[in-house]
């Protein structure tokens, strides 16, 4: 097995971590020519009139206590090392972002090309806030990223729910589910509140595979942590769509869910186990992508096509701020799920565990995750430390 290529560059863990905050966070190379890559874009708070606002993050968490205040941030001082060419590189995709979310929050059409390009969109907000928030914390855990943004994008399976408040609040731009411990190790959830629209962004390997219909991965075992390798049986594409595919992630309230299925890593060594039925649901789409399946509260669904634009504002009116604590709850626990998925197959470091649950513990205000997390690590014979 070839060791972590990041490391390999570097010779050493340890100068990897130390010169983490000087690494493009695009590609991870220490960059020839420098510029500064705004984590979250400066059109963002722009749009929601939130730039002089300042973001707070979870202060620094180091042998289970937290050390000194939360850190406050202005969102236009939230920015990290990124090479010119690929600075330059995303400002095409940053474009047609702005647009096409200015479009679904504010309920106009959109179509599913569109939102294939937010959900990759999104995948690069939360890999670099992931980025972002370990460098801000001084990377406490001394986690080596296995990717970053230009390596993470679009490759696996992405969901996001859309939830509308009944009022919008304040602040008007707010990120959550970021600065947890469980986050650094496993940054597969997070929301955004814009204005009065919640987003839930997650992406794990095969998590959408069963609701678009495609080969879907069994059995599996993390084989190598370093590069985040997973090992498994696939089974056969079905080119079914299930109905209610996404119960099992147990999301809060009722959000429209649009979701993808991502194939690049599988498609030539696996090209046996898809039928024309999974040909039929990624026609039109990026290489190695589904289309987008779009299910509304009430239980309906349908794949969008990818240049036929539709409204998609059926995202229901009338959820209370309360959501906001449960969807933050519920980013906390997929984290520690997929976490738990992840070390269970290796032998457990016991160090990270605690401070993973360390921090869903202290981060969690409402307690139905956190009891079913607690139960669970009891019931897999883990010491419980929250
Ligand atoms: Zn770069």
């Amino acid at each position: 097995m070839s060791p972590n290529p990041y490391l390999r560059a570097e010779g050493s863990k340890e100068r990897l971590i130390r010169s983490l905050s000087k690494r493009c966070v695009f590609c991870g190379r220490i960059p020839d020519s420098k510029t500064v890559e705004h984590v979250v874009p400066k059109w963002l708070p722009r749009m929601a009139e939130a730039e002089g606002d300042f973001v707070q993050f979870a202060p620094l968490f180091r042998d289970g206590n937290f050390e000194g205040d939360p850190t406050l941030i202005r969102w236009s001082s939230f920015q990290f090392p990124a090479c010119k060419r690929c600075n330059e590189g995303s400002a095409a995709a940053e474009a047609r972002a702005s647009s096409i979310f200015k479009n679904l929050v504010s309920g106009r059409l959109v179509n599913g090309l569109e939102i294939s390009h937010l959900l990759s969109w999104f995948d690069k907000l939360r890999v670099g806030l992931w980025l972002g928030v370990q460098r801000i914390n001084q990377n406490p855990q001394g986690v080596v990223p296995n990717f970053y943004i230009n390596s993470r994008v679009g490759r696996d399976d992405r969901l996001l729910a859309v939830y509308r408040l009944a009022d919008a609040s304040l602040p008007r731009l707010q990120i959550g589910g970021v600065g947890a411990t469980s986050f650094h190790f496993s940054p597969v959830a997070m929301w955004m509140k814009f204005d009065d629209v919640v987003f839930v962004s997650i992406s794990h390997l095969g998590i959408c595979a069963n609701a678009l219909g495609f080969p879907e991965f069994t059995n599996r075992k993390l084989i190598n942590s370093l590069l985040g390798l997973f090992g498994g049986r696939l089974l056969p594409g079905t080119g079914s769509l299930p109905e209610g595919a996404f119960a099992f992630l147990g999301l809060p309230g009722s959000p429209t869910l649009l979701s993808q299925a991502m194939v690049h890593r599988w498609i030539h060594s696996a090209r046996h186990l898809f039928t024309h039925h999974e040909a039929a649901i990624s026609r039109g789409m990026p290489y190695g992508s589904s289309r987008i399946r779009a299910d509304w509260p009430g239980g309906d669904f349908a794949v969008l096509e990818p240049n036929h634009k539709q409204f998609l504002t059926p995202v229901q009116r009338g959820i209370s701020g309360h959501i906001l604590p449960m969807v933050s709850d519920f980013c906390l626990g997929l984290q520690l799920a997929t976490l738990r998925e992840a070390v269970l197959s290796l032998e457990a470091d016991p160090h990270e565990l605690a401070l993973a649950h360390n921090s869903l513990g202290a981060a969690s205000r409402h307690h139905r995750h956190l009891l079913e997390a607690r139960r669970r690590a009891k019931a897999a014979g883990w010491s419980v430390y929250f």
